[in-house]
């Protein structure tokens, strides 16, 4: 068994987007503009409501998925085919655009903290046009694991110490952890072999991945392999642990639009327009 490592290390970028929602933009930006099969991670995380309360009024997507992971706050989510769904503390949207939605992400809260991630997941030629789907997961879905002393891990997709996260039947076949480690405390994570892999520290000062030292707010680009070591740094700390199975094909994407080719890229502007989603 081969152990993974850290091969770079990304910081987001500050940017806004929405109707003015201030964000960190981690995958996706100059410095790192995707790691197949992701496209895109942001962190949203401010206690001024100026940052975030305009939201995300209504807006398309087609040919991948947003999985929205709230650790703070509550948003509620609509779209154009009538699902609704709250986004509350610990809960996780999985959202497989496929062939096209027009959704909106709006704040239920004119103050206090709003905190989490967005991850974009691509989808293969062969799925870009499916059905649109929603996982809408609460937290006392997500399984909670204790796989070492001074380890907790919210298993949300995957497979760790006999649980399995409540997302199913994507085709990248993802694993996504929230792990919480304690000083010094250790774990060792298999991660599928193929699959592309980071970690990315959210909360504490730091913690060792693969042996070395990524701070918070850093993103940690893992090296091919197995297994990961992680262990705690000087203080508590949290970490995103995601890896998805790389798909290697051409990628065309604008703005909320990700297909394989510029022609398909013009096709969803059209349908767009013409009120087809
Ligand atoms: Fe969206």
């Amino acid at each position: 068994m081969s152990d993974r490592h850290i091969t770079r290390r990304i910081r987001g970028t500050d940017t806004s987007d929405g109707a003015g929602v201030k964000l960190k933009r981690i995958i996706g930006q100059p410095g790192l503009d995707m790691l197949d099969p992701f496209l895109l991670l942001d962190e949203f995380r401010s206690d001024d409501a100026g940052d975030y309360i305009a939201g995300f009024p209504e807006h398309p997507h087609r040919g991948f998925e947003t999985v929205t992971y709230m650790l703070a706050g509550h948003m509620q989510h609509g779209d154009n085919h009538g699902n609704r769904g709250d986004l509350t503390p610990g809960s996780v949207q999985w959202m497989t655009a496929g062939r096209g939605i027009l959704h909106s992400e709006m704040p239920q809260q004119e103050n206090g903290l709003m905190w989490g991630f967005q991850l974009w997941v691509n989808l293969p030629a062969k799925d870009k046009m499916t059905a649109p789907r929603y996982q809408d997961i609460g937290p006392e879905q997500i399984p909670v694991v204790h796989p070492a002393e001074g380890v907790e891990v919210k298993v949300i997709a995957g497979e760790l110490a006999g649980a399995t996260g409540p997302v199913e039947g994507i085709v990248t076949a993802p694993v996504y952890l929230d792990v919480s480690l304690q000083p010094g405390a250790s774990l060792t994570l298999d991660l599928p072999t193929g699959h592309h892999g980071f970690v990315y520290v959210f909360e504490g000062e730091s913690a060792l991945v693969g042996g070395e030292s990524l701070q918070r707010s850093e993103l940690g680009v893992l090296s091919e392999g197995e297994q990961l070591q992680l262990r705690g740094g000087d203080k508590p700390s949290r970490l995103l642990v995601v890896a998805g199975k790389p798909l290697n094909e051409s990628v065309a994407r604008y703005g909320p639009f990700v297909m394989n080719t510029p022609e398909q890229i013009h096709e969803a502007i059209a349908d767009f327009r013409a009120g087809k989603f």
